[in-house]
């Protein structure tokens, strides 16, 4: 393992309402399968496309912090959060290209329901010219491609997800990973309910949310 040759940058956005292990096994069994260097979470600071998050942007970026602790390939990238507004990946990408220069892969990791969506996205045909994008499978979404997603895959596909590697940015894998049934809604209606969140996230950040009282 540690004479592995990684490079590249992986990244997965999201609302992290909380962060929870569906998260973080499918961050871990990236860095384990297909080589990249590190694995950059970044939490948003304001969802274009959903409800707004019940706790602050200062609670989810805390309990991300307290989730990646335990793997030092994780870090957390707090840049939608210091920009504040509305965090369009498009914005992030650029500003992780500039960072890492013009020839690092760059990889944007998305679970199939984010994928689906991304027709919708804030200059969606664009993402691609700065990253590639990594879809995994997720529990209860099949990939049920509308047309022009169907078309944006055959332009993109790559042969193999390791020719990853190789460029820095436009190409699209489609993956099954470990599935794990595992949503930050399902967290959140659980604590509503009282019942127990045990082994569905790390448990500093169980703790945390117990000791804030959060999703109640
Ligand atoms: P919510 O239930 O509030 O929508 P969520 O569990 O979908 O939350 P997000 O923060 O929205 O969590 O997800 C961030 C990214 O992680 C998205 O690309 C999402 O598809 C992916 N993801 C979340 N949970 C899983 C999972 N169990 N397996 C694979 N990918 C996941
Ligand atoms: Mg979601």
């Amino acid at each position: 393992m540690g004479h592995k040759k990684t490079s590249g940058v992986a990244i997965m956005g999201g609302t992290f309402d909380p962060i929870h292990n569906g998260h973080l096994r499918t961050a871990v069994e990236i860095l384990d399968r297909y080589g990249f260097a590190q694995l950059r979470l970044i939490p948003c600071y304001q969802p274009v496309h959903k409800n707004q998050p019940s706790v602050s942007a200062q609670q989810r970026l805390d309990m991300v912090e307290m989730a990646v602790s335990s793997d030092e390939r994780l870090t957390v990238d707090r840049r939608e959060i210091i920009r504040t507004g509305p965090s369009y990946s498009l914005d992030t990408l650029r500003s992780i290209r500039e960072e890492i220069g013009e020839t690092e892969p760059l990889v944007m990791v998305l679970g199939m329901d984010s994928f689906l969506s991304l027709p919708t996205w804030h200059g969606w045909q664009e993402l691609i010219k700065y990253a590639h994008i990594f879809v995994v499978s997720r529990p209860g979404w099949e990939p049920d491609l509308i047309s022009e997603l169907s078309e944006f895959c055959e332009n993109y596909r790559a042969a193999s997800p390791h020719e990853l590697q190789c460029a820095p940015a436009g190409l699209v894998c489609l993956e099954t990973l470990t599935p794990l049934g595992i949503s930050s809604s399902l967290i959140r209606s659980l604590c509503r309910q009282q019942a127990s969140i045990a082994y569905l996230l790390p448990e500093p950040v169980q703790t945390y949310i117990q000791k804030h009282q959060l999703y109640q």
